[in-house]
Formats: C-alpha cells, structure tokens, sequence
C-alpha cells in the first residue's frame, strides 16, 4: 500500500493568504504530521515535497503515477475575499467511485473532529485529479480567510492530520488513532516534537530527549 501525500502549493507559489498566514506553510505543515500518523501504521508514504520548494501540478502527478501509488492526498485550504466563508471540503474526480468514498470518509472524519462547517464532498476536474492513474481526492481543510478556520489550521494541525489520517484508515478498514491529550500538551509544551501513537512504545532515546529537556539539559 502506498499513498502519495501532495502538500499543496510551495515555493514561490504561496497559494492563498490570510491573516497573515500562507496556505503552502499551513499545508506543508498539517501534511508533515499526517505523513507520521499514517506511516505509523505501516503504509508506504512519499510525499511530492517536504520542504517549501516549487513544483508543478504534472511533476506532483509524474510522483505518483511512477511510483504506482494506490491512493493520491491533496493538502490545501481554502481562501475567499468574502472573509465570513468557512468550512471543509473535499474533491474527488468526477465519475471516481472509490475516490468519492474516501473524500466522503475523509470529509466525515474532519468535520466531527474539527467542527469545521461542513461544506461536503464534491467533484472537479482539477489538474492533480485528472493527471494521476489512481483514485485522488483534494481536501480544502478550512479557510486561511476565515479567523476561526486560519485558528484551528494553524494551532492544531495535529487534529487535522489525526481527523485525515482516520478517515484513511477508516476507508481501508483499518482501526483509527486517538488523540491523546497528554500527549497534545507535551506536544505543545515543546517536550516532544512528534505525532506519537499513544499505544506505542517509547524508546530510550525518547525518553532521555524529553527527561533532558525537563531538567534544563545536563547539569555538573
Ligand atoms: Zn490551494
């Protein structure tokens, strides 16, 4: 199983602006941590950047058509100069069965997660739908326009990426995560840097980064 995760925009390309935010960070960002969650799970992730570099809407297709990818994920929000629009909505390719399911799960999982304005699945013809081989959908997370949207993208990208990864794993069948609120404070509170699985085992590693980071770093 492998899913290509496409990270909206990128470069020199900032996509929509609002509140001072970019889409290409807010989508670079959420995609970062989605890819973790999933990866946990052991499917195969590549992502078409990982990085704030420009990249065209076929190259981001060539990615996963080459390597075969089962699924392709879109990552963007949404901005509109009417700043009062808001909510989350999820494109498949018009005619795509499998696609519409999983933007329709996907859709679902966000919006009782995030409490997002539900604005539905949809299709289009966009240009990364069209272009790839395999059943591609395009999520539009919320509103960088929009001050309670930009809030919730941009102080809880780990919600979006658990919503996201949960309506994945719930169209594959798969058991979905939890978000544990333990952990979301360590998170926020800049003792761990990761999305971390609450059932699963911590390493020696980890455990001394975050004991050190307690105690201020080695003392003498
Ligand atoms: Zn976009």
């Amino acid at each position: 199983m492998l899913i290509v995760l496409d990270p909206g925009h990128g470069g020199n390309d900032s996509g929509a602006v609002g509140n001072n935010f970019l889409e290409k960070d807010i989508n670079l960002n959420i995609s970062l941590k989605l890819k973790d969650i999933v990866k946990s799970k052991n499917i195969n992730v590549i992502m078409t950047r990982d990085k704030d570099i420009s990249l065209g809407l076929q190259e981001r297709c060539d990615i996963a058509n080459k390597n075969k990818a089962d699924y392709f994920i879109s990552i963007h929000c949404n901005g509109f100069k009417d700043t009062s629009a808001k909510g989350t909505e999820t494109y498949s390719y018009p005619g795509s069965i499998i696609g519409a399911k999983l933007a329709v799960s996907i859709q679902r999982s966000i919006v009782s997660m995030l409490n997002t304005i539900d604005r539905g699945t949809k299709t289009a013809n966009f240009y990364v739908l069209h272009h790839t081989d395999m059943p591609a959908i395009l999520i539009e997370t919320g509103f960088i326009t929009h001050f309670e949207d930009v809030n919730l993208l941009v102080n809880k990208p780990n919600l979006f990426a658990t919503a996201i990864s949960n309506g994945i794993f719930n169209f594959l069948g798969l058991q979905g995560v939890s978000i544990s609120d333990d952990i979301e404070k360590l998170h926020q509170g800049g003792l761990i840097n990761d999305y971390h699985d609450p059932e699963s085992y911590v390493k020696w590693k980890d455990f001394a980064s975050v004991i050190l980071k307690l105690i201020g770093g080695y003392k003498k």
